[in-house]
């Protein structure tokens, strides 16, 4: 499954946000600080209208989401990045991580210890924005000493690009800056693909609101997604502790009732994991039989054995040819039958690139 790490500074709210998240509800929310030293991983289901659509028509015997795994990496803190409070452990978890999502205190609480004084969110990104970047540099820089020498005396012209594309790292980097905003091209990507940077990754901003202003926003999320919108980030208003509570609540009327007295029309959190997921530009195809539906992830403009690889190596490794409905035709028609019958069921080979929505039967060799 694809990874996404929760970072922020301590008692922000990161744990409690993971709590809602993850099914396993391994971490346990404190008012201490690194009292999740280990990272927490939960496996979270991705929310999809469709999925109750298809199981209506199709009635399986079981209805099986994609998910995500949801990473809690607690205790980055200023000076992570010179190794301060088990630093480096944490950006090393941040590393295997795909996209992050990054939990900013947007919260006034006097009982929730904070060391940074006042509440102030975008100082607060900028702490932990320094740390990535600080750490980013330590790696270019290693790069730089393996690679500058060679390139300048007798490197081939490969080479040469690609010491330019490593400078132009550092040299934005040192500006403050993340990779992810410095648009480099496909050609350029290659030559930092073995540091895998921080700083590249892309990142979701989630501030962190009281109850008061969960719907609205307050001073401290404007000022927020004014900075967010500097740098074409996306940003989501959450109130974490809110979301704990419903994630706790079995009984579907219990949430309907709480939905209703606090106005919300679903769980912030399928919001924030729909929106983590367009972040990771990531599709869903549907296999749609009887004995289950089931949904499965793919990224965009993958083709038709990779994502069949999804479901089983063998089935990449022995792809032959997929039958494809889509989602709208599928759903019009009613049925695999009806497609068929109406021709809307094509025959796609090794080139066809797989759409969001698609339904899918793969037939391939053993
Ligand atoms: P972490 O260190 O970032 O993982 O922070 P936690 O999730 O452990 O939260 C730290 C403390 O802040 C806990 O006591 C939470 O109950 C509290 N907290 C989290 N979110 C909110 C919020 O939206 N409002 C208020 N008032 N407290 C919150």
């Amino acid at each position: 499954a694809l990874k996404v790490g929760i970072v922020g500074l301590p008692n922000v709210g990161k744990s409690t946000l993971f709590n809602a998240v993850s099914t396993s509800a391994k971490a346990q929310a404190s008012n201490y600080r690194f009292c999740t030293i280990d990272p927490n991983v939960g496996l979270v289901d991705v929310p999809d209208e469709r999925m109750k659509k298809l199981e209506e028509l199709v009635q399986p015997k079981k209805t099986i989401p994609t998910q995500i795994e949801v990473v809690d990496i607690a205790g980055l803190v200023k000076g992570a990045s010179r190794g301060e409070g088990l630093g480096n452990k944490f950006l090393g978890n941040i590393r295997e991580v795909d996209a992050i999502i990054h939990v900013i205190r947007c919260f006034e609480d006097e009982n929730v210890m904070r060391d940074e004084g006042d509440i102030n969110p975008v100082g607060d990104k900028e702490i932990i924005d320094t740390e990535l970047q600080l750490k980013d540099l330590e790696s270019i820089d290693k790069k730089l000493q393996r690679i500058s020498k060679a390139a300048r005396v007798g490197g081939d012209a490969k080479m040469k690009a690609e010491l330019a594309v490593v400078e132009k790292c550092k040299e934005w980097l040192e500006q403050g800056k993340n990779v992810r905003e410095l648009g480099l091209t496909k050609e350029e990507l290659p030559a930092i693909a073995d540091l895998f940077l921080l700083t590249i990754k892309p990142t979701l901003y989630v501030a962190n609101v009281d109850e008061a202003s969960m719907h609205t926003g307050n001073k401290y999320s404007e000022a927020l997604q004014k900075a967010a919108d500097a740098e074409g980030a996306e940003m989501i208003v959450l109130n974490n502790n809110i979301e704990a509570q419903i994630a706790e609540m079995e009984d579907p009327d219990d949430k309907a009732m709480f939905f209703e007295e606090y106005g919300m029309k679903e769980a912030g959190l399928d919001v924030l994991l729909r929106a983590a997921y367009k972040l990771l530009n990531l599709n869903t195809y549907f296999t749609a039989g009887v004995q289950e539906v089931r949904a499965w992830t793919i990224k965009d403009g993958w083709k038709a054995p990779q994502a069949a690889g999804v479901i089983h190596t063998d089935f990449e490794k022995g792809f032959i040819k997929a039958e494809v409905m889509s989602y709208d035709d599928f759903v019009s028609h009613g049925s695999e039958q009806a497609c068929k019958e109406a021709g809307r069921l094509r025959i796609e080979g090794k080139e066809y690139i797989v759409k969001d929505g698609d339904i899918m039967h793969f037939r391939f060799n053993v």
